[in-house]
C-alpha cells in the first residue's frame, strides 16, 4: 500500500459520505499553522517574510483543535513556521490523533532527535521533513550548513523508534531532477516511507524571484523528474502528477487545503492572502473562488502547488474516464518503507553528502543575503 490502510479507507469513507450529502466545498486536509516562527531563514519561504509582523504569535492547542474540528478534514498537516519549536506540539499531536485525525508534522528535521521522545508511533502520524536536495544544495536552500545532517539523523532515529516518516522536496529552477533522484536513493536506503515534491510557488514577499518557474518550466522539470523518480513511493497522485507534467489540465480546488494560523483562516489559499476569516464557514462561503485560478487572477498564472491542484485531482474534478482505476492502482501499487525501490536496485549506496553541489547549472547566487533576521531569533523561541 501507498498509504496506511486506515489512512486509505478514512479519506475515501470521508469523501463517499460528503459527495453522497451533497456536500459541496469540503475540506481534505487542513494545513494547520500553529506558529510561523522558524529557527532558520530559508531562501524560499513566504512565511517568515509575510508573517514578519506577527512571528511571536502562537496560537493555544484549544484555539487548534477548535480549528481542525471546525472544518473536520481528516488529514491535518501541522506545519509553519516551524512546528517543533511549539511547546505543546505533543499534546496538539495527541489531541488530534485523539479526535481520529491524520497527521502529517512537517519540520525542517532540525529538532526531531530533541522531541522524539515526547511521541509514539502510529499509523495516524507521519514525520514529514523537508529536504530540497543533498547535503549542499540543501543547506545552501536553507542558508545554514549542518542542517541536512541534523535532518537526516532525525530520519534514523525516527525510523529507528519506528514511526512512519516522508520527505518533502520543493521543485525550483535550478533544482537538478537528477540530484533529487540521488536523495530519493539515499532516504530509501534509510527506509523513508514515501516522498512529496511540489513547484515552488512565487510568493510576493520573496524577492529572490529568479528561483521559481514558468508554467512551461514546470511542465519541462516535471516530465524528466517524473521517469527518474516514479520507481519510489510518491505520495502524490498520477492525476496531479499528470496535471504536472502538462497532460491534462485541472481547475483548483484551494478550499480542499484550507490554512489556518495565528491570523485565522487564509483566504483564498496557503499561498496567497487576500483575506483572513475568523471562521471556516466565512472562509468558504465569503472567498469569491471565481476570482482565483488561472486566467482569473494574474498571480495564479503558474501555479500548479499541490495545494491548489491535489485536491482537485483526489476529488475528481475533471475526471476523466479510467481515472477511478488509476487512482486505485497507484493507492495498491505503492510500498511504503522503500521497499519497491530497494528492490529496484537502492541499496542506500549514496551517503547523502556527496554530490549536491548546490544547482545543476552554475549556482551563481538564488543564495542571496535573506532578508533581516526576524525578532523571534533574538531569543523569545529559544525554549529547546
Ligand atoms: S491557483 Fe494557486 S495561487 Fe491561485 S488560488 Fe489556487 S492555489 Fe492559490
Amino acid at each position: 500500500m501507498r498509504f496506511p490502510f486506515k489512512l486509505t479507507a478514512n479519506l475515501t469513507r470521508y469523501i463517499m459520505n460528503k459527495k453522497m450529502s451533497g456536500a459541496g466545498k469540503f475540506p481534505l486536509v487542513l494545513m494547520l499553522e500553529p506558529l510561523h516562527a522558524c529557527n532558520l531563514t530559508c531562501t524560499g519561504c513566504g512565511r517568515i517574510r509575510e508573517y514578519k509582523s506577527t512571528i511571536s504569535e502562537m496560537i493555544s492547542v484549544e484555539q487548534c483543535v477548535a480549528a481542525a474540528e471546525e472544518c473536520g478534514a481528516p488529514v491535518v498537516s501541522v506545519c509553519g513556521g516551524e512546528p517543533l519549536i511549539y511547546p505543546e506540539i505533543d499534546h496538539l499531536v495527541r489531541e488530534l490523533l485523539d479526535r481520529g485525525r491524520h497527521i502529517y508534522l512537517c519540520t525542517n528535521g532540525m529538532f526531531v532527535r530533541k522531541r522524539l521522545h515526547e511521541f509514539k508511533p502510529t499509523s495516524s502520524f507521519f514525520w514529514n521533513i523537508h529536504l530540497d536536495g543533498l547535503e549542499r544544495t540543501h543547506d545552501l536552500c536553507v542558508e545554514r550548513d549542518g542542517v541536512f545532517r541534523e535532518a537526516v539523523e532525525g530520519i534514523k532515529a525516527a525510523k529507528a523508534a519506528g514511526f512512519l516518516v516522508c520527505s518533502n522536496t520543493t521543485i525550483y529552477k535550478e533544482t537538478d531532477v537528477h540530484e533529487i533522484a540521488e536523495l530519493f536513493e539515499f532516504l530509501a536506503g534509510l527506509g523513508v516511507d514515501g516522498y512529496m515534491v511540489s513547484p515552488a510557488y512565487s510568493y510576493a514577499s520573496v524577492q529572490t524571484r529568479e528561483i521559481f518557474m514558468s508554467r512551461e518550466e514546470i511542465r519541462e522539470k516535471f516530465r524528466l523528474a517524473c521517469a527518474l523518480i516514479e520507481k519510489y513511493n510518491l505520495m502524490m497522485s498520477p492525476i496531479y502528477m499528470e496535471y504536472l507534467r502538462g497532460e491534462r489540465e485541472l481547475m483548483c480546488t484551494a478550499w480542499g487545503n484550507p490554512t489556518y494560523n495565528p491570523r485565522g483562516w487564509k483566504g483564498p489559499c496557503y499561498l496567497m492572502t487576500d483575506a483572513h476569516h475568523a471562521s471556516f464557514k466565512d472562509f468558504v462561503e465569503k472567498t469569491p473562488w471565481d476570482s482565483y485560478g488561472r486566467g482569473r487572477d494574474p498571480r495564479c498564472e503558474d501555479c500548479m502547488v499541490h495545494v491548489g491542484f491535489e485536491p482537485s485531482a483526489v476529488l475528481g474534478a475533471h475526471r476523466k474516464l479510467g481515472d477511478n482505476w488509476k487512482m486505485l492502482k497507484w493507492q495498491l501499487s505503492g510500498q511504503m518503507g522503500g521497499g519497491k525501490a530497494r528492490k529496484n536496485g537502492s541499496n542506500g549506496r549514496a551517503n547523502g553528502h556527496g554530490n549536491g553541489n548546490g544547482h545543476s547549472s552554475g549556482h551563481t547566487g538564488t543564495h542571496q543575503p535573506s532578508d533581516p533576521k526576524p525578532a523571534y531569533q533574538n531569543g523569545a523561541f529559544n525554549i529547546l
